[in-house]
């Protein structure tokens, strides 16, 4: 049985949701051709610290940085580095906070300089997935409709869902249950009700939908090497429409940020 959580709680969930949101555009705003995915990383730590809140990736279950950055055929989970990013690139964030008790996790798959078409169809189409899931995350339906959403959007554009990892509900833990699959059948999972606090994020691959697991036990790779992109909001189950609590908006309107 998943709890719904109180207004006094998502209030918490929305000011960590804020700082992460505003987080990924003060990544956004450093993302460009011969920056090292270690200072996006320190970028988002010292902005998470000045603003009073942990930041919540930083040793999870041994993980080694602030915010995961992924880089091209890297779906998720990869370790900031001092690779260089290149024009072409395309570099996956995700990040957490810890705020009062209680977490935020977003992402935003930024493109480096000029990307070529069919990397920012995948990114826009992703995007575009994420929204078609929230809008199904109303009470009353479950979690398979979600995936449902999510699944036959992308599916429609020739792209491909990795189903090996999926989204989650959010509160005290980072991870609550349930899980949020992004791919699955109408009317199955579990059944959403008003207040349950959830974490959808679609991990999309250009190719085709098998992934393998890095040397280092984390990154996860696209296995025919083709580009992944990795969205990914906080929202509360209302009825009628979704609360969304995390927003791109602080990166797609500030005029500082390029893309
Ligand atoms: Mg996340
Ligand atoms: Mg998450």
């Amino acid at each position: 049985m998943v709890k719904p959580k109180t207004e006094e709680e998502i209030a918490l969930l929305r000011e960590n949701a804020i700082i992460v949101s505003k987080a990924l555009a003060e990544v956004g705003k450093v993302v460009a051709p011969g920056v090292t995915t270690a200072k996006l990383s320190r970028v988002a730590e010292d902005f998470i610290r000045d603003n009073g809140a942990i930041p919540s990736f930083l040793g999870f279950e041994g993980f080694p940085a602030a915010i995961c950055a992924s880089v091209n055929d890297v779906v998720v989970h990869g370790f900031p580095s001092d690779y260089v990013l290149k024009d072409g690139d395309i570099v996956s964030v995700d990040l957490g906070t810890l705020y009062k008790g209680y977490n935020g996790d977003s992402a935003y798959t930024f493109p480096v300089g000029e990307v070529d078409a069919k990397t920012r169809t995948l990114l826009d189409v992703t995007k575009a997935s994420l929204y078609k899931g929230i809008e199904a995350a109303v009470a009353g339906a479950r979690t398979g409709d979600i995936g449902y959403a999510v699944q036959s959007y992308v599916e429609s554009f020739g792209f491909s869902v990795v189903r090996e990892l999926e989204g989650h509900g959010i509160g005290r833990e980072m991870h609550e249950v349930p899980g949020v699959p992004n791919f699955g059948r109408r009317g199955k999972g579990t059944h959403l009700v008003d207040g349950m606090a959830i974490c959808i994020e679609p991990m999309v691959n250009a190719g085709g939908r098998g992934v393998y697991l890095d040397r280092n036990g984390w990154a996860v790779h696209t296995s025919d090497k083709c580009n992944a992109a990795h969205y990914e909001l906080t929202v509360v189950v209302r009825k009628g429409h979704a609360e969304q609590l995390s927003t791109f908006d602080f990166i797609e309107k500030d005029p500082k940020i390029n893309f």
